[in-house]
């Protein structure tokens, strides 16, 4: 068991003019033994946050942490007490090594019995043990990722991260992958981070939610919670979007503010990075100065429900969730 903590996490890129700021004093902690969600659109910063973890992004400031200590020390010492599963089940495994090669090419050095633990591993996530010699080539996309899966845990992590893991499978075996993932990561009693731009898919394997735009963390919570009752606009706008899911209650997202342009993540907008396309901020409700003056960001993170916006929804008087499918 063990908590995995971002502590104020700033992400540079580049220099001069084309100088991007992708992830900006993120701080957000996964509390062991749970999951948390971390959802928003394409280039919000959410792999390069998770990359910071696992030292595949540089670090221009602030600290990851597991259980208080710098997490590269921790990495040190020869185990590898976190482990981070990617999108593409395809690039991730080498094709020229037996799935059972890679997974116990990922056991701790001086492991034991690597054949019987790769065995278990494969059993693990579902698959047959019998097939340890089997190429990735001959693997569908689903099998990948449980292999990726098992190669990761091969490590004896406790914490993963599993950044869009099914977001390149067909839909007709993601559910399966998720329901695997879930399944592994209270069996093994795992901290995971778990990243999608899907808010269908975090919500149904979340504790907890933090949802960022443009290199923030806008709004974070317990699922239920921050799903059925979104403080922050850009929440509503997302939930509001989410197929299948009840919108009444979000009437005051349906966009008056219809089809604006992505901001641009080289020049983030001043005071709130949601402006230009807030319906609860200038463009709709003109007094509101705020919005382009301040900054609302507070490194909205805990486990209590908050969201930073400075016109953030009342608390909803309807019951959180009697009125979810
Ligand atoms: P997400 O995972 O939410 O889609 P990313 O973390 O991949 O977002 O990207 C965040 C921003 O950082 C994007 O604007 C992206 O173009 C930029 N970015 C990501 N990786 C690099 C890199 N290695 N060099 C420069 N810019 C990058
Ligand atoms: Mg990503």
């Amino acid at each position: 068991m063990s908590e995995l903590t971002f502590d104020e996490v700033r992400v540079r890129y580049g220099s001069g003019r084309s100088a991007l700021t992708a992830v900006d004093g993120v701080s957000l902690t996964v509390p062991s033994g749970q999951v948390v969600g971390l959802v928003g659109e394409s280039g919000s910063g959410k792999s390069t946050l998770a990359r910071t973890a696992v030292g595949l992004a540089p670090l221009s400031g602030g600290r990851v942490l597991l259980d208080g200590e710098d997490v590269g020390r921790r990495t040190r010492r020869g185990r590898r007490p976190l482990q981070m599963v990617f999108q593409d089940p395809y690039s991730s495994l080498d094709p020229r090594m037996s799935i059972g090669a890679s997974i116990g090419e990922a056991m701790p050095r001086g492991s034991r019995d690597r054949r019987t633990e790769v065995a278990r591993l494969l059993e693990l996530v579902g698959l047959d043990p019998d097939r340890a010699a089997t190429r990735p080539g001959l693997l569908s996309g689903g099998q990948r990722q449980r292999v990726a899966l098992a190669r990761a845990l091969a490590g004896r992590p406790e914490v993963v991260i599993a950044d869009e893991i099914t977001s390149a499978l067909d839909v007709s075996v993601q559910g399966a992958v998720l329901n695997l993932l879930r399944g592994v990561q209270r069996r093994l009693d795992l901290s995971m981070l778990f990243i999608s731009h899907n808010l269908a898919v975090v919500r149904y394997v979340s504790d907890l939610v933090a949802v960022m735009y443009l290199g923030r963390i806008v709004e974070a919570g317990p699922t239920e919670q921050v799903l059925a009752d979104p403080q922050h606009p850009y929440t509503r706008d997302l939930v509001a979007a989410a197929p299948s899911w009840h919108t009444s209650l979000l009437e005051d997202t349906v966009s008056e503010v219809a089809d604006v342009e992505p901001s641009d993540p080289h020049r983030p907008p001043a005071g709130c990075r949601y402006h230009p396309r807030c319906p609860r901020g200038p463009l709709v409700h003109a007094e509101r100065t705020l919005c382009v003056t301040t900054d609302p960001a507070d490194g909205a993170a805990g486990r209590a429900h908050r969201a930073a916006c400075h016109f953030a929804a009342p608390s909803s008087p309807v019951d959180p969730i009697s009125h979810l499918p």
